[in-house]
């Protein structure tokens, strides 16, 4: 398949459509400065230099990109000659980063036709070099021969900065129009090369209001599965691309539709699919909403929110059966936490850094419910509380049975310490000891 693609490329290929600058919107004025830099030092140097994926699409979409990349038929080490503040990066094809500030432009040398194995860099750099003969010298090439590589046709327009037009050779254009994502080149081939595209197109689809055409759809329901192939290091790099892009809610729900979130949070999606409409589906939701909300607002995310509100109620579950075989609450809900963790992180790799913060929520879910006097205050002061305190007003919110303690630690958190110490002391008197008392036992245990 890949021979023909290949013959179809190189003996017929199809002439661009060229938008001179007056036919396009992108104004110069709009790519950042250390963009324009590296343009124009690359191209003042001698080479090609154009701006492509999703910085052109954006600014042609009216929209302010989230960053620029650079193609170029400059090799890597010709890059680094031209720019101090530089460094390549990966093995296969190597990528320079230039950096300006807090601003990395990433340039990339156009890649052959035979280099069209997605976007995983690293991924077996033998089949060009063995025993340090280069086997293959094709793996860098001409504009038209790195097109077809790209994965959307509105991510494969290039933006010239010799002469400001736009290049495409796809019908990109045409689909920016349209609202339309479109896979370049056979779908089904496309996917099978690199199933992490379906992840992207729902990605892409979701936060630019697109649909994805029929075409490109279509392969999705069988190929699927082909997601629990991919190293999870690169699905959780993923992952965070998809839920804190700013439209976590509507591409959770996407990738649900899609028969794709399962694949990759299969015990989540087992209580979504077990608890249609009850408490999880909610929570999961409101976590989402949440993370878009504070995005909007330029607050900071944590990933380690959002395993906790995604791993919850696998792990509430879990506990329950281990407790019903007589393990101690508290031993049974951390080693519920180990378990659910181990399995999600086979899958997609969530760095302890987050997992531990995770943890620490659910743990600290039970004392913000029991609200002892003696370790109110303690409480209120662990590095935590905040993410915890935020997880059980989510739990409320979802219809959790947890509102009364959810205001409470409202309260307790808005009164000054006079205030805080009358709460503490009304705790005391509250006739509800029997059940705390015994609550508090079982976390002695
Ligand atoms: P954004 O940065 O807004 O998420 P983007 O389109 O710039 O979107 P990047 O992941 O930055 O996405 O990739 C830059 C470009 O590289 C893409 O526009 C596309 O042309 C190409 N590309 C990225 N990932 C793949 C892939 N898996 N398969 C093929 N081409 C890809
Ligand atoms: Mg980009």
């Amino acid at each position: 398949m890949l021979e023909s693609n290949l013959i179809s490329n190189s003996a017929q290929r199809p002439e661009p459509r060229i938008l001179a600058r007056a036919d396009h919107t992108i104004s110069r004025s709009l790519i950042s400065e250390g963009a324009l830099k590296v343009l124009y030092r690359l191209s003042n140097g001698g080479y090609q230099a154009y701006l492509v994926g999703g910085g052109v699409r954006d600014l042609l979409l009216g929209r302010e990109p989230k960053d620029f990349d650079i193609a170029t038929d400059a090799h890597p080490d010709e890059v680094r000659e031209l720019f101090r503040n530089c460094r390549l990066i990966g093995r296969r094809f190597r990528l320079a980063h230039v950096r300006f500030g807090r601003d990395i432009i990433e340039v990339a040398t156009f890649r052959g036709s035979d280099a069209d194995s997605g976007e995983e860099q690293d991924e077996d750099p033998d089949r060009v070099i063995k025993d340090g003969r280069i086997l293959r010298d094709n793996v860098y090439g001409t504009l038209d021969d790195d097109v077809w590589r790209r994965d959307f046709t509105i991510n494969a327009l290039y933006y010239n900065i010799r002469d400001f037009s736009v290049v495409d050779y796809v019908g990109g254009v045409a689909d920016l129009q349209a609202g339309r994502l479109r896979l370049i080149g056979d779908p089904e081939r496309r996917l099978r090369e690199d199933p992490v595209r379906m992840l992207r197109a729902v990605r892409f689809a979701v936060k630019l209001g697109f649909q994805i055409d029929p075409d490109t759809l279509r392969p999705f329901a069988t190929l699927a599965p082909l997601l629990l192939d991919i190293a999870p290091a690169r699905l959780f790099e993923e992952v965070l691309k998809l839920f804190h892009g700013g439209y976590a809610l509507q591409t959770f729900e996407a990738l649900r539709h899609h028969g794709l979130f399962g694949l990759i949070f299969p015990l989540t999606e087992q209580e979504l699919a077990e608890e249609e409409g009850g408490f999880p589906h909610l929570l999961i939701a409101k976590a989402m909403a949440s993370t878009d909300q504070r995005i909007a607002e330029d607050k900071p995310v944590t990933p380690a929110f959002l395993i906790a509100a995604l791993l919850w109620h696998p792990l509430r579950r879990r506990a329950a059966v281990l407790e019903a075989e007589g393990m101690p609450p508290l031993l049974a809900q951390r080693t519920a936490a180990d378990e659910v963790i181990a399995q999600q992180i086979a899958l997609v790799a969530l760095p302890r850094r987050f997992t531990q913060v995770a943890r620490e929520i659910w743990q600290m879910q039970g004392q913000l419910e029991r609200r002892q006097r003696r370790h109110a205050v303690r409480i209120s002061q662990h590095e935590r509380f905040r993410a915890a305190y935020d997880f059980l007003v989510l739990r409320a919110a979802s219809g959790e049975p947890v509102q009364e303690a959810a205001d409470w630690w409202t309260e307790f958190q808005s009164g000054d310490e006079n205030a805080r110490d009358q709460m503490v002391t009304r705790l005391d008197a509250t006739p509800k000891r029997p059940r705390r008392r015994r609550r508090r036992k079982r976390a002695a245990e």
